[in-house]
């Protein structure tokens, strides 16, 4: 079991109702210590700064947009879909998993920019531990050094490479 720290949830509410938008603040190359895993005309993925389970990405449209099917077309939706899916699929080759979640989850009083959560269940967690209990991060978040984060989105990256082959 990777190693869990605590996580600061008052600071953390302070700082995204109170700090530009982060996905686009890191879109614009104005935020570090964010681990990007791609990025297209359409789409960036990056690894949750904050994971709750180990290979936890996110994927968020480039453009500010905040309602999760309001704000695109079907077109346009399609496409961000189909970037969800082949990072869903690198993650779930990348690590240990007995199921992928995806979400879209978002406030208006803070992560407004709309992103979808794809976050790996591993193997052998008990049923009552599993779905949103999983991702409260009131059980803390996995420990991961900079080079271990790098490591991770390198290696998503490598398998979304090879779907596309
Ligand atoms: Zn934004």
């Amino acid at each position: 079991m990777p190693t869990r720290v605590p996580f600061d949830l008052d600071a953390y509410i302070r700082r995204i109702q109170n700090s530009p938008c982060f996905i686009c603040e890191m879109v614009a190359g104005r935020l570090r210590g964010n681990h990007i895993i791609y990025q297209d005309d359409c789409s960036i993925a990056f690894l949750n700064k904050y994971p709750m389970l180990y290979g936890y990405a996110l994927v968020a449209p480039i453009a500010h947009r905040e309602q999760v099917t309001a704000d695109f077309t079907l077109a346009e939706y399609l496409a961000l879909q189909a970037n969800v899916y082949r990072v869903a699929e690198a993650v779930r080759r990348s690590v240990p998993a007995e199921r992928v979640y995806i979400l879209s989850l978002g406030s208006q009083q803070g992560n407004r920019h709309v992103h979808w959560h794809i976050a790996p269940l591993p193997p052998g967690v008990p049923f009552e531990q599993q779905q949103l209990e999983a991702l409260r991060v009131e059980h803390g978040v996995i420990d991961l050094s900079d080079a271990e984060m790098q490591a991770l989105a390198r290696s998503i990256r490598a398998n979304m490479d090879d779907l596309a082959r």
